[in-house]
């Protein structure tokens, strides 16, 4: 199917299941019953929550099975899941055995586009390991510049549902896409999509590294214009080469160096495209400079590299690249500056929940004092520590998993000073941003970059940014 052709599902009377009563869940059952699908949602868990959205789905006409989420109801004909549920559960073994397809939530976004009769707007999509959020509003940023119409959606917390069905009308959408997502959308073809960079996480919900990899690999699935990858991350260009894409659309890389002809890369501090230039052999198209930024950490721009890439596919003006770029302004808690105190830089990059996103945050500082640690998913730090050892002034741990830090920390780094904080409360952060500021020196940087999620000791990663953020700020305070 062509990304600009829509499926014309007829909705009436089809049995419909919904798996999952959640932030995608709901939205879609509505919707289908508001089609004129037989709609039921069933759901594993039956709490005193689940119960109260099943009675408001119930009184309009939603059937709810709360409890069991894995007996495929009789009937059904299509099952559209959270895009969390693994793909190993009985349900869908059911669901195989019957012929039932499953769609994820992006699938039924992607099938609904254009249901209205309004011309379906084409979407730019991203996905990878680390970095996507950052990049799809950054893409968003620059295409707003261009004067289109858009929206950063998906995975980023804007319901894809909504941008297809809503009132608004959009001219392209940048969309974020989980590898979860990917998993469960067949028939998604963007016009042009990147995977940044591919790094283990999530494996037991994919199964084994190459499942997760082809999983993201679907992004490229037909694209039509450019199929972006990292120049940096061989895997990334591997999965360029396996897709099944449009005739005519190209690989694309981006590079923190010279580019090649087909790259967009940087020389000089200035972002450069030798992809959608005329002669790319020889000619190349100034973007920006590296200072437009923001921060201009490197693998930051990575990001914005691969941002451009995807709006120059969409034949966005260099200039437009440049004013998104400076429009930009990061989410917070991904490292964001929060204070200087005493000559110290204070530095939030709570966002850094496994290890593959504090290296790139850790490379960005030359001279710093690192707070880490939380639960550790199965991660291991060696690797970590070897490649920030030289830089690193002191160490602060935190958190259930410190321990395998300290030890990293211990083979590779053996002469770092290390704190290690024996205590959970809701003080400990306090505590520890006390006992970096007393190992750094004037110049240095305190970062927090945990590399670990946080749920030991806070609600989630905004949380812990914000429990930073309090105590660095209480320190300025005192320090005036
Ligand atoms: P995602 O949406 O993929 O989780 P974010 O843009 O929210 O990505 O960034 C998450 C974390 O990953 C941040 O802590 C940031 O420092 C780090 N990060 C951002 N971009 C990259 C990248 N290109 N490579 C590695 N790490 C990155």
């Amino acid at each position: 199917m062509g990304s600009q052709e829509v499926s014309n599902v007829d909705w009436q009377g089809k049995h419909v299941t919904v798996a999952g009563l959640g932030v995608s869940g709901i939205p879609a059952a509505r919707v289908l019953h508001g089609l004129g699908a037989v709609v039921t949602v069933v759901n594993d868990g039956d709490d005193e929550r689940s119960r109260a959205q099943a009675a408001e789905l119930e009184a309009q006409g939603i059937a709810v099975r709360l409890g069991d989420g894995d007996t495929l109801p009789a009937s059904t004909e299509l099952i559209v899941t959270a895009p969390g549920w693994k793909p190993g559960k009985p349900l869908f073994a059911a669901a195989a055995d019957a012929g039932v397809p499953v769609w994820g939530d992006v699938e039924l976004a992607w099938r609904l586009r254009g249901q209205d009769g309004r011309e379906p707007a084409p979407w730019l999509a991203v996905t990878g390991t680390n970095g996507k959020t950052t990049t799809v509003r950054m893409l968003a940023s620059i295409l707003e510049a261009a004067g289109l119409r858009t929206a950063a959606v998906g995975n980023i917390g804007v319901s894809l549902l909504d941008a297809v069905l809503g009132e608004e009308t959009y001219d392209v959408l940048a969309v974020e896409l989980s590898s979860y997502q990917l998993h469960w959308a067949p028939s998604l073809r963007a016009h042009s999509a990147a995977v940044l960079n591919l790094a283990p996480d999530h494996l037991d919900w994919h199964g084994s590294m190459e499942a997760y990899a082809a999983d993201k690999g679907r992004i490229y699935e037909g694209n039509q214009v450019a199929c972006v990858y990292n120049a940096a991350d061989p895997a990334t260009e591997d999965l360029v080469r396996e897709a099944d894409v449009e005739e005519g659309c190209r690989a694309i890389g981006f590079t923190l160096g010279t580019p090649g002809p087909s790259q967009l890369g940087v020389v000089d501090g200035i972002l450069v495209d030798r992809a959608f230039v005329q002669n790319r052999q020889k000619q190349a198209q100034e973007l920006a400079e590296v200072g437009d930024v923001n921060p201009p950490a490197p693998h930051n721009i990575a990001n914005a590299l691969a941002a451009a890439a995807l709006a120059r596919a969409f034949g966005v003006e260099p200039a437009a690249v440049r004013d998104g770029l400076r429009n930009f302004r990061p989410d917070p808690h991904r490292i964001e500056h929060v204070a200087d105190v005493d000559g110290v830089a204070y530095v939030d990059d709570s966002k850094a929940t496994n290890t593959h996103a504090a290296e790139a945050s850790l490379a960005a500082y030359d001279s710093l004092v690192w707070i880490a640690g939380g639960l550790a998913k199965g991660a291991t730090f060696d690797e970590l520590v070897t490649g920030c050892a030289k830089r690193l002034r002191g160490v602060v741990l935190i958190g259930a998993d410190r321990a395998l830090i300290r030890e990293a920390l211990a083979r590779h780094a053996p002469e770092v000073p290390v704190v290690d904080l024996d205590r959970t409360d809701t003080g400990a952060m306090s505590e520890a941003v006390r006992e970096a500021a007393r190992l750094a020196r004037p110049g240095d940087t305190v970062l927090m970059a945990p590399a670990c999620a946080s749920m030991d000791m806070f609600v989630n990663y905004n949380k812990r940014g914000e429990a930073f953020a309090d105590a660095v700020r209480a320190r300025a305070a005192e320090s005036v």
